[in-house]
Order: C-alpha cells, then structure tokens, then sequence
C-alpha cells in the first residue's frame, strides 16, 4: 500500500465540487486518511510549482492555486500515485478520458480540478510540505 498527495484546487472548490470529487476518489478504492481546506499563500504556491517556474505559464498557474481556498489530501491505497492518475485523468480536460475527474469537472488545461504527485518520490515531499506526520490518520 502506497500514498500520494492530492490537491482538489480552486475552480472545484468555488463551484462546490469537493464531495463529488471525494466521491470518485473514494470509488476508485483510494483512502483519505488526511484532509484540510487551506488557503494557499503566494510562496506556498511558488514552491509547490517550483519545477514549473520557467514555464510560460507560471505565474497564471501560481495567480490561480491562490485564487480561492484548495483542499489538500493524502490518499492511500494499493498503487495510489499510479491509480490516482489514473482517476484524474489528462491534464487537459479534453484528452482525459470518460469517467475521470477532470472530463467530469475540469473546465481547461488550467483550471483542471485537481493535483496529484507524479512519483513516490515526489508523493512523500508534497504531503511533507503540507502535513505533519500525526495528521494522517
Ligand atoms: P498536476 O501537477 O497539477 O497534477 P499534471 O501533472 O497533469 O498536473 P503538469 O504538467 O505537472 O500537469 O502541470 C501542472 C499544472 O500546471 C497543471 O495541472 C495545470 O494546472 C497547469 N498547466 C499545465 N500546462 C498548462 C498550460 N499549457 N497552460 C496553463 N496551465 C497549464
Ligand atoms: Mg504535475
């Protein structure tokens, strides 16, 4: 068994998506065993992004995490960096496939709902930014 981080971001959480979204995690057989609404502040953004910083699209990217309130999550399950990915879906909406979060909610390349590591490795450092190890229950 395995945990990756998750971020259900400010385009689902404005329009009140947090339960459907949780809905579909849950289904997919991944476990939230932490879970917090925050709200990010701009350098918290800039670091979570950090590898992204030279892309073009780095600070609409930074401008949008901090626009509105995220929920932040570890999920746990067999496979669950691989399976969550799975369940997102494409990073842009109109590639991601039937079923996933992002063809049922996201609403563009940008604004696509929800984050999820893309390694163990990066999994451990993004749940280490944003929770203490007595919060994952
Ligand atoms: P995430 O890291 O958020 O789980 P991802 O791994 O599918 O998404 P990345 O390539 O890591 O995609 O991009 C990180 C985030 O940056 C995307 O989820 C999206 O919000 C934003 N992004 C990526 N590409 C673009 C783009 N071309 N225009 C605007 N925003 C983008
Ligand atoms: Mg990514």
């Amino acid at each position: 068994t395995e945990r990756t981080f998750s971020i259900i971001k400010p385009d689902a959480t404005r329009r009140n998506l947090t339960g459907k979204v949780n809905a579909v995690i849950e289904d997919a057989g991944l476990r939230i065993v932490a879970q917090k609404r925050i709200q990010m502040s701009r350098a918290q953004a800039e670091k979570f992004y950090e590898i992204h910083s030279e892309r073009p699209f780095f600070g609409e990217l930074v401008e949008f995490m901090t626009s509105a309130p995220v929920v932040v999550q570890v999920l746990e399950g067999e496979s669950a960096v691989t399976k969550y990915r799975e369940v997102m879906g494409a990073t842009n909406p109109a590639q991601a496939a039937e079923g996933t979060i992002r063809k049922l909610y996201a609403e563009s390349v940008g604004e696509n709902s929800v984050h999820g590591s893309d390694s163990l490795e990066n999994a451990k450092l993004e749940i280490a930014q944003f929770f203490s190890d007595d919060e994952i229950v």
